[in-house]
């Protein structure tokens, strides 16, 4: 059993298809372990993507991020971490495969609807940003 991240980005969120994001994971073999909707201040929206800091897209980035309060969740479930990511479609939505959530929910590459962690390590590093351990189940 794996533990993976999910946000549920401020463009889904005001769409109103967060319900229709979270059906996806739960059809799809991922329980939710925890949940929660939190409007990031640009400080915890930097420090979440620090791993980006350097690259010309990082101020977009955290301005998108902080547009509008996002969900987030974590998920459980066998390879969670791959299994988001396969769920969510490729990082820019043009490129996203038929039937993910980029592609079905998603604009553009910046407003691309959902973030998932990229790794094992990072999913724990992730997770831990954003929850205590009591408020996991
Ligand atoms: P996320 O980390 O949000 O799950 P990802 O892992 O698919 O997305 P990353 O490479 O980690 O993609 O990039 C983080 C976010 O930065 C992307 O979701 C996207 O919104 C934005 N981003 C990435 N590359 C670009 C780019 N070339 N131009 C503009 N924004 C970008
Ligand atoms: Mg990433």
């Amino acid at each position: 059993m794996e533990q993976t991240l999910s946000i549920i980005k401020p463009d889904a969120v005001k769409k109103n298809v967060v319900g229709k994001i979270l059906d996806r994971f739960e059809s799809n073999g991922l329980r939710i372990a925890a949940m929660k909707k939190v409007w990031l201040s640009r400080a915890e929206a930097k420090a979440f993507y620090a791993v980006h800091k350097d690259r010309p897209f990082f101020d977009e980035l955290v301005d998108f991020m902080v547009s509008g309060p996002v969900v987030v969740s974590v998920l459980e479930g066998e390879n969670a971490v791959a299994k988001n990511r396969e769920l969510m479609g490729a990082t820019d939505p043009k490129e996203a495969a038929p039937g993910t959530i980029r592609a079905d929910f998603a604009e553009s590459i910046d407003a691309n609807a959902v973030h998932g962690s990229d790794s094992l390590e990072n999913a724990e590093k992730e997770i831990a940003f954003f929850f205590a351990k009591r408020e996991i189940f």
